[in-house]
């Protein structure tokens, strides 16, 4: 049985245009001469640079350390000099401390201090492991991992699910990844469990992916605890929410947490990159990501963090058209790039380039009550009374009306005929109740 939530939309013509271009393109290794890391790739209080101009660091060295609660390290993804240490512009709206560091092309490691197997890591240390790895969300969430894996007092967790959705349009690497790298996978979700104590882990998968539900079936063969589900090809089947309520059939409260359904939920890469960090004591300086769209080369690459925007766009073969907007991410929740010298982060799985024509925004006209937007909302919210809520700038009324349970999916804003910019609406309504307090 395909597994599925209410609400939703279908955006064929990405699925079936988008994800083709990229669903055959093996990952290619792509190693820039330059990267430019930022220390603020995860949620919390960025973290410390440790390193100054001119200094030389080794692939894997600590450059800035965890400051607060819960921070993680950064680490170089390339070895060789330290050029630059300061404020650029990324992609948020405040500039971020960046370090810059020229490949000396020798990739040379720090000293690595592997766990040792799935078997035989002690499970009492696999989270401060992965926390020195630096490892944060890499579907897009850039929560440190750690944390997640660390049960608060009171609470109890009695399922992990790996999102292997992929729902996002145009994007393909979690795809790739799937079929290429089934064990790093596997090995993650093994460890989660184990340091979590947790036995059943489920692997979830959209339908649009048979070759890969293959793969990672044939990969779990004979573990116990351990099934893939089936997931029907829907947006956004990939949020947690919808996973989890399609899994499981739990639903997670307005306000609440995926723990509080007693689920924890974790991207197939992130669960990779934690394979590396206990069996190979490698930290987090690579990832996969796809660069589509108008390009010359469709690829997905595994770029090092802090590879930036240009260097990897030409190694998808240079821009074929003229862009008119460039995403980092997918075309429903992706954020548009204020320059191609933006870099790769953790959390990037995706560049997607518009041409002109597709860019071009349509005027949005009134409301027609056609109540669309009511269905497609998987988060089964009212966005046509809350966009009225906020033409009368009642910011009170629309957190009443839980406008802080949108995840920003952008279905609404997807069918609405009136082409009302809901979803950005609704993003910045949350953004001004969190500041004001309201
Ligand atoms: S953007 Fe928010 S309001 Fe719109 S469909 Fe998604 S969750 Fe619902
Ligand atoms: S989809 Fe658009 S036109 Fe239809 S009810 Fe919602 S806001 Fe109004």
């Amino acid at each position: 049985m395909k597994l599925s939530f209410k609400g939703g939309i279908h955006p064929l013509r990405e699925l079936h245009e988008g994800k083709g271009k990229t669903h055959s393109q093996p990952i290619r290794d792509f190693v820039p001469e330059r990267v430019c890391i930022p220390v603020d790739m995860h949620i919390g209080t960025p973290s410390a640079p440790c390193v100054k101009k001119g200094d030389l660091v080794k692939l894997g060295q600590v450059i800035a350390t965890p400051v607060g609660g819960i921070g993680i390290p950064v680490h170089a993804s390339v070895s060789g000099e330290v050029i630059s240490v300061g404020p650029r512009q990324m992609l948020g709206k405040t500039a971020s401390t960046c370090i810059e560091i020229a490949n000396d092309g020798k990739d040379e490691w720090v000293e690595l201090s592997p766990l040792g197997s799935v078997d035989s890591a002690p499970a009492d240390k696999i989270v401060q492991q992965v926390k020195d790895a630096g490892i944060c969300g890499m579907g897009g969430a850039c929560f440190p991992s750690h944390i997640k894996m660390m049960i608060p007092e009171g609470k109890s967790v009695d399922t992990i699910i790996l999102n292997g959705a992929e729902c996002e349009t145009f994007l393909t690497a979690d795809h790739r990844l799937m079929l290429e790298e089934p064990q790093r996978i596997v090995d993650g979700l093994r460890l989660i469990m184990r340091a979590m104590k947790v036995s059943t882990g489920i692997i979830a998968i959209e339908d649009n992916k048979k070759d890969a539900i293959k793969v990672m079936q044939e990969a779990i063969s004979g573990l116990e605890g351990i099934r893939v589900a089936v997931l029907k090809t829907k947006y956004p089947q990939g949020g947690e929410k919808q996973l989890i309520d399609a899994v499981t059939k739990r639903q997670v409260p307005s306000g609440a947490l995926p723990i509080d359904a007693q689920v924890v939920v974790f991207n197939v890469g992130t669960a990779a990159a934690i394979a590396d960090a206990v069996i190979h004591g490698k930290p987090l300086i690579s990832r996969v990501t796809t660069v589509t769209g108008c390009v010359n080369t469709p690829s997905n690459l595994r770029v090092r963090i802090g590879t930036s925007f240009q260097d990897a766009i030409e190694a998808a073969g240079g821009f074929s058209e003229d862009p008119g907007k460039i995403f980092a991410g997918g075309s429903m929740t992706g954020l548009c790039i204020p320059g191609t010298e933006v870099s790769l982060t953790k959390a990037n799985n995706g560049i997607v380039v518009l041409n002109q024509k597709d860019a071009v925004k349509k005027q949005p006209t009134p409301c027609i009550r056609c109540g669309r937007c009511v269905e497609a909302c998987p988060s089964r919210l009212n966005p046509q009374f809350l966009n009225a809520l906020n033409d009368l700038s009642d910011l009170a009324g629309m957190k009443k009306h839980n406008v802080m349970d949108c995840t920003v999916c952008g279905s609404c804003s997807y069918v609405c005929p009136a082409k009302i910019e809901l979803c950005a609406t609704f993003k910045e309504a949350k953004e001004k109740i969190t500041a004001r307090r309201v």
